[in-house]
């Protein structure tokens, strides 16, 4: 069914909403390519570029999420690592508190030490089974 502005106008240029496929009359200028902002019976927004944006946005976000999300937990754990057990610890209390050493946001090797850099914290290998937390204020 046609809503009263769609019988009103012409519609034969085919022009459509980018956002929900609704017609755009033809009279509309022609770089418009979304519906126009409307407020709704329930006084809700519909704004079809806006929402079009959030979706892109929604789709584009997670595998970034998840890195942030990972690089938190991270910098949580190795807190948590410090204040129980101190700042030099083996590869069993890295493991205790699930910190990944194979995803730190940065790796170097500095001699035969191999350095980890996390959000906040640089775990160096000093031995064989010996490792020492130092805060960092890298930003990455
Ligand atoms: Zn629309």
């Amino acid at each position: 069914m046609k809503t009263e502005d769609q019988m009103k106008y012409t519609y034969k240029l085919g022009r459509k909403c980018e956002h929900c496929d609704a017609p755009i009359a033809d009279h509309i200028h022609k770089l418009r390519t979304h519906c126009p902002r409307e407020v709704m019976p329930d006084g809700s927004i519909k704004n079809c570029k806006d929402d079009k944006h959030t979706e892109i946005k929604a789709k584009n976000n997670p595998p970034f999420d998840a890195i942030s999300k990972h690089h938190k937990k991270m910098h949580c754990q190795i807190n948590l690592l410090i204040n129980k057990i101190g700042d030099e610890v083996s590869i069993e209390d890295l493991n205790k508190y699930g910190i990944q050493l194979h995803r730190p946001v940065q790796f170097r090797k500095e001699g035969d030490r191999f350095i980890y850099f996390f959000v906040g914290f640089k775990i160096t290998q000093l031995g064989n089974n010996h490792y020492k937390i130092e805060h960092h204020d890298r930003i990455f």
